[in-house]
């Protein structure tokens, strides 16, 4: 059976880490975090003329979906990093095979082989 190696594991898990740094930068800047792996865009306060609460809507707006985004990208990547530590990383979660490890280099976070991703996506 095909195996990763220990130190492309290691890479793999300095880039997650890495990821998850920078993720949790980002989040601080647009929400606010509420529990483990939860933030809330935050909303910003501009003033109370018509003119500043459109701005402050978009603003909110544009928050909050960046939120979104990074808030799964950052779940993906905890979960990942789960997986190292539990030693079952890289495999596919709908057929159990390994991942190629182009992939996982591209897409440290992946959870589905290029056949399944095809196949289910
Ligand atoms: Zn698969």
């Amino acid at each position: 059976m095909k195996k990763l190696t220990v130190k492309f594991i290691k890479e793999i898990k300095e880039d997650l880490i890495q990821r998850r740094q920078e993720l949790v930068r980002e989040l601080d800047v647009d929400a606010v975090q509420v529990a483990e792996n939860d933030y809330d865009a935050k909303f910003p306060e501009f003033g109370s003329k018509d003119d500043e609460n459109a701005a402050e809507v978009a603003v909110f707006e544009k928050n909050l979906s960046l939120e979104k985004t990074m808030e799964v990208s950052l779940y993906n990547v905890n979960k990942a990093l789960k997986k190292i530590e539990k030693g079952h990383y890289g495999f596919c979660e709908k057929c159990n095979s390994l991942i190629a490890q182009k992939r996982l280099k591209a897409f440290p976070s992946a959870t589905a082989c290029m056949t399944c991703k095809k196949k289910f996506l």
